[in-house]
């Protein structure tokens, strides 16, 4: 077996895995399995990228802080009895039926949401309502039903897959900007990759995700941003203009022709042609807190070659 090909089994292995998972969870509580698939996929991103929160370590991303799973008050930290965790309001909960609510096991974690879930309903609205009352978090709350809408959309768990922003195969260039001085609107660092190309060649979706924002900004301009399955917003600025058929909220996939390339921004609405034509590419992460910015270079270059060598 070639080591790519193990690789990609693997990968395979884990989302059938989390997939059955969910499926567990929606036959015993009605949630859809699609909301259970995007709080745990949100969890699992959160703590890629945060270094207070230890790394997941089972078929789910979800974290409960042991206080939290077995009550705030009950004195024993390490309580594994459904019996005095409910009596203490822990979040924990026996789902795979062993006789422990175990914070090891990834049925009981993942039932444990779904049981606070419960308390509000299982339709979209009360869904929204409880996951909010979970997080506090607008932001949170509007991630999570994206991957929601994504992961009902297409009926599965993998959708990783990125293309570069532009057609292969066309005349552009582009190097490794990020963090470097720029010149208009004060003393703001460059965060993002500049990828020079002739005004209006496509600027397509470079992974699956929703369209999070759409329209005019000062300095970027015509600009697009998205939401991928990772927590990442990738941002696409200076366009020409936007596809017709564009809206906030709607889903793209990879390769999805988004507007084209151009020089707009730099001004007030309409402003072009103070730069050479170029698409500014940008990707920032959130981590359930707050959002940054970090290099798109390495993942450009990564995108071109498998492109490349399809
Ligand atoms: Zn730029």
């Amino acid at each position: 077996m070639q080591p790519e090909t193990a690789v990609a089994s693997e990968i395979d292995d884990i989302y059938a895995k989390r997939m059955a998972l969910y499926e567990r969870i929606e036959t015993v509580t009605t949630i859809p399995w699609y909301y259970l698939a995007a709080i745990d996929q949100y969890e699992r991103n959160v703590r890629q990228s945060r270094r207070d929160l230890p790394k997941a370590e089972g078929i789910t991303g979800i974290y409960f802080k042991p206080e939290e799973w077995v009550g705030f008050t009950n004195p024993n930290i390490n309580d594994e009895d459904p019996k005095t965790i409910e009596f203490f309001n822990g979040i924990g909960f026996d789902g795979d039926g062993d006789g422990k609510a175990s914070l090891d096991s990834d049925d009981d974690v993942l039932y444990a949401f779904a049981n606070f879930l419960l308390r509000y309903g299982t339709d979209y609205e009360n869904i929204k309502i409880g996951i909010w009352n979970y997080y506090k978090r607008d932001k949170s709350v509007r991630i999570i039903m994206g991957k929601a809408k994504l992961y009902q959309n297409y009926g599965r768990l993998n959708l990783d897959e990125h293309v570069f922003p532009v057609p292969i195969g066309t005349h552009y260039s582009y190097r490794s900007t990020w963090g470097s001085a720029r010149g208009w609107g004060g003393r703001r660092i460059h965060e993002g990759t500049d990828i020079f190309a002739d005004y209006g060649l496509p600027v397509r979706a470079t992974s699956y995700g929703i369209v999070e924002m759409k329209g005019w900004n000062k300095y970027g301009g015509w600009r697009i941003g998205i939401r991928d399955i990772n927590n990442n917003y990738h941002y696409y600025a200076h366009l020409s203009g936007f596809s017709d058929d564009l809206k906030v909220g709607q889903i793209v996939e990879p390769g999805k022709v988004i507007g084209g390339v151009g020089s707009s921004g730099y001004g007030p609405k309409g402003t072009s042609g103070k730069f050479p034509p170029h698409l500014h590419y940008g990707m920032y992460k959130d981590n359930g807190y707050t959002e940054w910015s970090y290099d798109p270079y390495p993942h450009l270059n990564l995108w071109e070659r498998q492109e490349r060598a399809k």
